[in-house]
């Protein structure tokens, strides 16, 4: 199952583009455990390996280029970022999450990365949804799938995001989306629908913004 523009009514779409059509900016970083802010509102999150397109997603989800940092350098950025709208509306927090998958990452430096991860995400009971985003040109990654197991041991609801939708033809990205659905079938807290998104050609955006304004409204 795939999301498709005419799964959501114009209304959601409509109230996405009001929702984001607010100003958001930056926060605060989180580097440990300890710094994580006492929960609030609604959180929402993003996960995914390094480059593969989370800060650009984020950036056109929100209309501003440069919200979130793009081509981060490997490593660097261990931290949880968190967003907000500005002004009145809804208390929603985007939590950007640190990339994970860099080839060369020591041991530790993962062993740091699942602490505050994990830490974060387990009974975090404000955060309504991580959505794990997968590059379309590879699908699932052995760290993907261990990112999953991860979601499914913190019992926090995930939806999967397809990125760079562009880069790959129809075939491919048939192939990739279907090894998607193979991965989460069975995996407790995925939701079984996919959204497919390219940021550069600014595709399935609005379809993501319907996610996150249903989710937000609570159905
Ligand atoms: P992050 O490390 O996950 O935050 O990834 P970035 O957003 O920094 O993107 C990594 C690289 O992929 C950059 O060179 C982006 O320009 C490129 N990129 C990101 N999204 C897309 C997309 O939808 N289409 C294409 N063609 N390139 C993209």
């Amino acid at each position: 199952m795939t999301a498709k523009p005419e799964d959501f009514s114009g209304g959601e779409i409509e109230t996405g583009r009001l929702l984001f059509a607010r100003p958001w900016t930056f926060r605060i970083g989180v580097p440990s455990l300890t710094l994580v802010p006492p929960m609030q509102g609604i959180e929402i999150a993003m996960a995914g390996r390094s480059n593969v397109g989370k800060s650009s997603l984020i950036n056109a989800l929100v209309g501003q280029k440069a919200l979130a940092r793009t081509s981060n350098t490997p490593g660097r950025t261990q931290e949880l970022n968190y967003f907000r709208p500005e002004g009145e509306g809804t208390d929603i927090a985007l939590v950007d999450m640190p990339g994970y998958g860099y080839a060369a990452a020591p041991k530790d430096k993962v062993d740091a990365w699942t602490e505050l991860v994990f830490g974060y995400l387990r009974g975090r009971q404000n955060l309504k949804r991580v959505y794990l985003l997968i590059d379309s040109r590879h699908g699932p990654k052995d760290n993907d799938l261990e990112v999953m197991g991860l979601l499914d041991k913190a019992a926090v609801s995930y939806q999967v995001v397809m990125t760079k939708a562009d880069k790959v033809g129809p075939k491919g990205l048939e192939a990739a989306i279907s090894a998607t659905h193979e991965a989460i079938a069975r995996r407790a807290a995925a939701y079984p629908r996919i959204v497919v998104t390219s940021s550069e050609k600014n595709e399935g955006i609005d379809i993501l913004r319907a996610e996150i304004v249903r989710l937000v409204a609570g159905n």
